[in-house]
C-alpha cells in the first residue's frame, strides 16, 4: 500500500513541493512508516513567503477585532476536531492520548488568549510631553513572521506563536518537526475551513533547506525557534547576521529537588509525570532527581516502585501510562547515555533497556530508567537526554541542591518539593532558570505568562505566548505630535 504524501500548504491551497526530496515519517509504536514528507527547498520557502507578503498589507488594515474574530472561529473548529488533531498527535509521535489531549488543550489556550488583542496590543500616550505636544506610541504589525518547531511537541508549540502573531496583523510560514509533520498538516486542514484571507498562514515541510531558506530570507521579519540549544545557538546566530527579530528556546536539563519536610505521598503522582511523563521528552521534564535530608532512601525507594509501575505501550491505548520515545535514533541516543551512566559508575537501580511490548515487536519502546549516586561531573547529570532516565544526585542540604541547579549548562526549568515557605522563598529567588515549580513537577506557564528559560535554554530576550509577546510581533512607532 502506498503511504500518504504530504503537501504544504500556500496561499490557501495545498501544494506539492518543487523539492523532490523526501522523508519517512513513523509510527514509534509500531515501527511502521506511516507517510512520506516533502524536505522543501528554498523555492518552497520563496512560494511561502511571497505569499505572505501579498497578504501582508490588506490583513493588517483588517481591524484587529475583525482579526480576533477568526481566531474565534478556529477555536471552535479546534474544538470540533479535537480528539482527531489528538490521535493523529499520538500516532506520529508516540505520547500517551491524554498527554496529547492535554497538548492540544494548550494550543487552543494559546488561540483564546490571543482573541484578547484588543486589549493586549494597545500602545500609550501622553499629553503634554512638552507644551502643547503629545505622544503616541502605536504598535504596529511588521509583516512576514516564521516559526521553527521541533518533534515533543507536533501542535502546540507553533501554537506559542501564530496566534499573537496573525491577530497582530503579520503573516505566517509555519516549518513543522520533519518528525512529526502530519498533525500540523491536520491543523491547517482545519484552519483552511475557518475561511482566512489568501496566504496569511503557510506551512512548508522540511529540514534545514527550509529553515536556511527562512532565514536567508530578506521578506522574513522574525523567526520564532523552539528546539534543541546548538540549533538554538545557530538560529540565534543566523537572524542576527541577517538583521531578524529571533527568540530561540533551546534545551533542558531540569533538577527536581525533594526537601526533608515534603509530602512525598501527594507528591509522587506529579512527580513520576514530571521524569516519565511522554516519555521525559518535554523541555520541562524532571532530569536530576535531587533528595536531601534522612528521607533520601525513602523517597528513592517509593519513586522506584511508582516507576515500576507504569505500563509501557502504544500511546493510543488508554490504559497506557507512558508510550515509546520519538524514533529509533532517539532510543539509541538515550541507549548510549545509559551506558555511559554504567561506564562513569553510578548505580543503576531500574533498567529500562530490555523493555517488551507484547504485539509491537518494532516500536521504539524504553522502560523508565533510574540511576542512583549520580555526581554532578557525570555525563548523564550535565548533558541533556531527553528520555525517560533519572539520575539521582543525593544532596546535603538547599545551598548544595542550589549550586547543582545553577551550575548545569542549561536554566529551562526546575521544581522543589518541600513543607517549607522559607525553603521554597530560597530557592525561587536564587536559582537561574526562569520556569520554577513548587510542589509542582512540570512548571509549564500557561497561554497568558511567558513561556522560555534563561542561559543556554533561551536566546533572545521575549519568550514565548505570555502578554511581552504583543512586543516581539509589533514595532512600536511613536509620533511626536504639535499642532499650530
Ligand atoms: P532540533 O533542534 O533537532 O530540531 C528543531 C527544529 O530545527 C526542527 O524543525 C528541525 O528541522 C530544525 N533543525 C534541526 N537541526 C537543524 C540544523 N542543523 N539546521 C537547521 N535546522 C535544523 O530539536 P528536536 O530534536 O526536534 O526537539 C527536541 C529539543 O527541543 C530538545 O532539546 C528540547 O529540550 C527542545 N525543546 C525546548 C523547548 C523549550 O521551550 N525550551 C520546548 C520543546 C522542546
Amino acid at each position: 500500500m502506498s503511504l500518504p504524501v504530504l503537501k504544504n500548504y500556500i496561499n490557501n491551497e495545498w501544494v506539492e513541493a518543487q523539492s523532490k526530496v523526501t522523508g519517512d515519517v513513523w509510527n514509534p509504536a509500531t515501527g511502521k512508516k506511516i507517510a512520506v514528507v516533502p524536505y522543501g527547498n528554498t523555492a518552497d520557502v520563496d512560494l511561502a513567503v511571497a505569499a505572505a507578503k501579498k497578504a501582508f498589507p490588506a490583513w493588517r488594515k483588517t481591524p484587529p477585532l475583525s482579526r480576533a474574530r477568526y481566531l474565534f472561529r478556529l477555536k471552535d473548529a479546534f474544538e470540533e476536531n479535537f480528539e482527531e488533531i489528538a490521535q493523529v498527535l499520538t500516532t506520529e509521535q508516540g505520547k500517551v492520548i491524554d498527554e496529547a489531549r492535554g497538548e492540544v488543550r494548550r494550543m487552543i489556550e494559546n488561540v483564546e488568549h490571543a482573541t484578547g488583542v484588543t486589549t493586549l496590543m494597545t500602545g500609550y500616550t501622553l499629553e503634554d510631553i512638552a507644551t502643547g505636544i503629545d505622544c503616541y506610541g502605536h504598535r504596529q504589525p511588521m509583516g512576514v513572521f516564521a516559526a521553527i518547531v521541533p518533534y515533543n511537541f507536533p501542535a502546540m508549540v507553533a501554537w506559542w506563536f501564530l496566534p499573537y502573531a496573525i491577530v497582530a496583523g503579520n503573516t505566517y510560514v509555519v516549518k513543522p518537526s520533519e518528525q512529526v509533520p502530519m498533525t500540523q498538516t491536520k491543523i491547517m486542514e482545519i484552519l483552511d475551513e475557518i475561511g482566512l484571507p489568501e496566504g496569511v498562514v503557510n506551512m512548508v515541510h522540511g529540514s534545514r533547506d527550509v529553515v536556511n531558506g527562512i532565514l536567508d530570507h530578506p521578506d522574513v521579519e522574525g523567526v520564532s525557534f523552539v528546539g534543541s540549544t546548538p540549533t538554538a545557538q545557530y538560529i540565534y546566530k543566523r537572524c542576527g547576521e541577517t538583521g531578524k527579530r529571533v527568540q530561540a528556546l533551546g534545551g533542558a536539563k531540569n533538577v527536581v529537588a525533594i526537601m526533608p519536610t515534603a509530602d512525598i505521598d501527594d507528591g509522587m503522582p506529579s512527580l513520576v509525570a514530571s521524569f516519565f511523563g511522554c516519555s521525559g521528552q518535554r523541555c520541562l521534564a524532571g532530569s536530576i532527581l535531587a533528595p536531601v535530608g534522612d528521607k533520601t532512601d525513602e523517597v528513592i525507594k517509593k519513586f522506584v516502585e511508582a516507576a515500576k509501575r507504569i505500563k509501557i505501550g502504544d500511546g493510543i491505548d488508554q490504559e497506557t501510562g507512558m508510550g515509546p520515545v520519538g524514533s529509533a535514533a532517539q532510543r539509541d541516543k538515550i541507549m548510549a547515555y545509559i551506558e555511559r551512566g554504567i561506564e562513569e559508575g553510578a548505580t543503576l537501580l531500574l533498567d529500562g533497556r530490555d523493555v517488551q511490548v507484547d504485539g509491537y515487536p518494532d516500536g521504539f519502546f524504553l522502560g523508565p530508567t533510574i540511576f542512583d549516586n549520580v555526581t554532578q561531573d557525570m555525563t548523564i547529570a550535565k548533558d541533556e537526554i531527553f528520555g525517560p532516565v533519572v539520575s539521582i544526585v543525593r544532596c546535603n542540604d538547599l545551598d548544595a541542591v542550589i549550586e547543582l541547579v545553577n551550575t548545569r549548562d542549561f536554566a529551562n526549568a526546575t521544581s522543589i518539593y518541600t513543607g517549607s515557605g522559607n525553603d521554597a522563598r530560597k530557592f525561587k529567588y536564587e536559582v537561574t532558570p526562569s520556569m520554577v515549580g513548587v510542589n509542582i513537577g512540570i512548571a509549564a506557564p500557561m497561554s497568558f505568562f511567558p513561556f522560555g528559560g534563561a542561559g543556554n535554554s533561551m536566546y533572545g530576550d521575549v519568550k514565548g505566548h505570555g502578554q511581552e509577546i504583543f512586543q516581539f510581533f509589533t514595532d512600536t512607532k511613536v509620533v511626536i505630535e504639535r499642532w499650530f
